[in-house]
């Protein structure tokens, strides 16, 4: 059996897989205490207690905000701040000993999810995922494995710039909070959805902006358009690099089905030759490809063998 934990900002869930069918056998959900680290890792233990006095389990994998510096091995870039600084694995690997441990971020846990049981199980070797949420996050798999990367920056394509970036895209140039500007987060995530219609109409919600292109509204219509665009360049900027089998996305705005054939249709152009026809599909998993990806990390990592039946 493989424990996975997804830490979030509000709650912490945690499972326990069975390898052989994949499915959720047990699922818990605690909130995550924030205030000091001591209290952070205690909420992180109770889930992690409760979930072993269940079952036998043979790893343990763990989806956190942030991710570790390799030259330090401490945390960094988490949202819950008070992980930020600390040896977060190794007080993990303290803490329980004889189970193999392995953590990354939670775009990486949802290109696992996918990847070993999900939307892109068909792909022999590669996938990207993106996670178009509230912010906008990226994980890569190549040859099998997710790619952290030597600095954990493996998969970042939020914050790299919005590829030929014009005044069609902002009135004017806006900085990010990671402090680069133009960032693709800024126009690809929900959020940023919102922002870009904003700035030329009255604010309307992400779902409210569909509703009514769906409606026939021409505005909405083009709004939509133009996001697609804004996230196929992204994305030919990335198949330029790695050519992945497919491409995952994952986050509110991959629900969204009247996205795929417009963004589809418009990749091609923005990669090198003009007919790459990498697949872009909808992550399976839905909220739950955090825990699942997280299970399934050890495996990955090669530090269990998964036993099959
Ligand atoms: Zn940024």
């Amino acid at each position: 059996m493989l424990l996975g934990l997804d830490i979030g900002g509000t709650k912490i869930e945690g499972v326990i897989v069975s390898p052989s069918t994949n499915n959720v056998v047990h699922r818990l959900r605690k909130p995550t205490v924030k205030n000091t680290y001591q209290g952070f890792f205690t909420s992180v233990r109770l889930v992690i207690d409760e979930l072993l006095s269940r079952e036998s389990i043979q790893s343990i994998g763990v989806g956190s905000p942030g991710s570790i510096n390799r030259q330090t091995g401490l945390m960094q870039g988490a949202n819950i701040v008070c992980l930020n600084g600390e040896d977060f694995l190794s007080d993990l690997k303290a803490a329980y000993p004889h189970v193999p441990i392995a953590l990354t971020n939670d775009a990486n846990c949802l290109a696992i999810s996918e990847y070993e049981t999900g939307a892109a199980k068909q792909a022999s070797n590669s996938c990207l995922a993106v996670i178009l949420g509230t912010g906008c996050g990226g994980g890569v798999i190549i040859n099998g494995s997710i790619v952290d990367g030597q600095h954990g920056l493996g998969g970042e394509i939020g914050h790299n710039p919005l590829p030929y970036f014009s005044e069609h895209d902002d009135g004017a140039s806006t900085q990010c909070y990671c402090g680069a500007w133009n960032c693709n987060e800024l126009f690809l995530s929900g959020t940023g959805f919102e922002r870009t219609w904003a700035l030329k109409h009255s604010p309307l919600s992400a779902p409210d902006i569909f509703a009514k292109a769906h409606l026939g509204e021409q505005s909405c219509i083009q709004h939509i358009e133009h996001y697609c665009d804004q996230l196929a360049r992204a994305l030919g900027t990335i198949v330029n690099i790695i050519d992945p089998e497919v491409i995952l996305l994952g986050g509110g705005m991959s629900n969204q089905d009247v996205l795929y054939p417009i963004i589809q249709a418009k990749l091609a152009p923005y990669t090198f030759g003009g007919k790459a026809s990498t697949p872009i599909v909808k992550a399976m998993h839905g909220d739950s490809s955090g825990v699942l990806g997280a299970a399934y990390l050890p495996v990955m990592h090669g530090l269990t063998k998964l036993r099959r039946n």
